[in-house]
């Protein structure tokens, strides 16, 4: 059967293929605003809706959807089936192979939504349509429903995909665990588990061999004793699957066909 773990506190929460990152009752109930107001969501009628209230004086809550629980910034939105959902805006961890597959799933879903946004754009003429690409938020944040600028969502998004077929490979090397991920540009390991015993930094470039990041993610890694030690990557330009280790670092280089795959699931 399939199972989910809270975003903060790590307990078991009911399966959800659409909210991989949602938060159990208690910690949702521990939404606060940015200077650590405590916040109320609620449906506007039956019908569904969403508003945000100050829990104190019932006062609209004006950033809406971005909340706060323990530091880590969220998003509440209402549930495609009714009532209040809260999220982490991006995964911090992933347990097992269904997490990671809604996850790209939801990944797909933002690049989906993006698409119809283009299409009503994509008829201007060419410089006004590329002045929009470049400075207006014409694409979608690829784990919560707010509007990002495309080009933005263009440089997250194979990067993303690729953290989570790293993650795939892990459950499927070393079983079901709690990997943590620094998504985007957050520092730090962009997987790890809680212990560091196993770290990895993952990218996706056009070409690696005229690319320093894979140089850079061997130093980084290098330095460090004891962990297993991982580097994915896709790289365009060569599209086979390939594993080496080098200074005790194992490196995986995901091929077109573990691309598509991924890019080809469906819930
Ligand atoms: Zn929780």
């Amino acid at each position: 059967m399939e199972k989910q773990l809270c975003q903060i506190c790590f307990t078991e929460i009911p399966f959800q293929a659409r909210y991989p990152n949602y938060l159990c009752e208690d910690c949702s109930s521990r939404a606060v605003s940015k200077n650590g107001r405590p916040l109320l969501f609620e449906n506007i009628d039956l019908s569904g809706g969403f508003s945000a209230f100050y829990a104190d004086t019932r006062e609209e809550y004006e950033d809406e959807h971005i909340c706060y629980v323990d530091s880590k910034k969220c998003w509440a939105d209402e549930h495609k089936f009714g009532g209040i959902i809260i999220e982490t805006i991006d995964p911090l961890i992933c347990s097992n192979l269904d997490c990671v597959k809604s996850n790209i799933i939801k990944i797909k879903c933002s690049a989906q939504k993006s698409q119809y946004s283009l299409e009503k754009i994509m008829k201007q003429e060419s410089l006004f349509l590329l002045y929009d690409l470049k400075f207006k938020d014409t694409g979608y944040q690829p784990f919560y429903n707010e509007r990002l600028n495309f080009i933005e969502q263009l440089n997250q998004t194979f990067s993303n995909l690729v953290v989570f077929l790293g993650v795939d490979y892990l459950i499927k090397k070393f079983g079901e665990q709690i990997y943590h991920m620094n998504i985007g540009t957050k520092s730090g390991f962009d997987i790890y588990t809680e212990d560091e015993s196993i770290v990895a930094e993952v990218f996706s470039v056009v070409d690696h061999s005229n690319n320093r990041k894979l140089k850079k993610d061997i130093t980084k890694l290098s330095s460090l004793s004891k962990s297993k030690k991982f580097i994915f990557y896709y790289s365009h330009n060569h599209p086979e699957m390939m594993e080496e280790i080098e200074n005790d670092i194992q490196i995986v280089q995901f091929g077109k066909r573990e691309l598509i795959e991924c890019m080809n699931l469906k819930y």
